[in-house]
């Protein structure tokens, strides 16, 4: 697994090379806003090293996993989605995944359906 894949759109925001709307940034996580929001609250919060998607995720990245959703709570709070928000991350072209970079999308602000499409 590499640190950063030249070819990812997100590795480009994390580098600064894109810009984007941050959220939060730390070490190992940033969190910025969607640039096509499906909800009031649309945000991503993905690790600053490249990993593909959830299935790529190893017992190494247990502290970086928790940490993600660390950052998804804080922002959940920034936000004050005291009522609730959901918590998305695609994995695979079948689930509707176009950026292959792990990103979990925090939506909120909004009454959600279920099930999602
Ligand atoms: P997914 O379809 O689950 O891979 O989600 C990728 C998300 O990235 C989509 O919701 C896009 O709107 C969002 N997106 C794509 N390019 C950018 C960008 N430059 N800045 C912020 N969000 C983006």
């Amino acid at each position: 697994m590499t640190e950063r894949d030249p070819d990812c759109l997100f590795c480009g925001i994390v580098a600064g090379d894109i810009p984007a709307d941050l959220v939060h940034e730390d070490d190992e996580v940033i969190a910025f806003r969607d640039i096509a929001p499906r909800a009031p609250t649309h945000v991503l919060v993905i690790p600053r090293r490249h990993i593909a998607d959830a299935q790529a995720l190893t017992d190494a990245d247990a502290p970086v996993l928790a940490n993600l959703f660390a950052v998804v709570r804080r922002v959940a709070d920034e936000a004050g989605l005291e009522r609730g928000y959901r918590v998305v991350t695609n994995v695979g072209p079948e689930s509707g995944q176009t950026v292959f970079h792990l990103h979990f999308h925090l939506l909120g602000g909004r009454p959600m359906a279920w099930p999602p499409g």
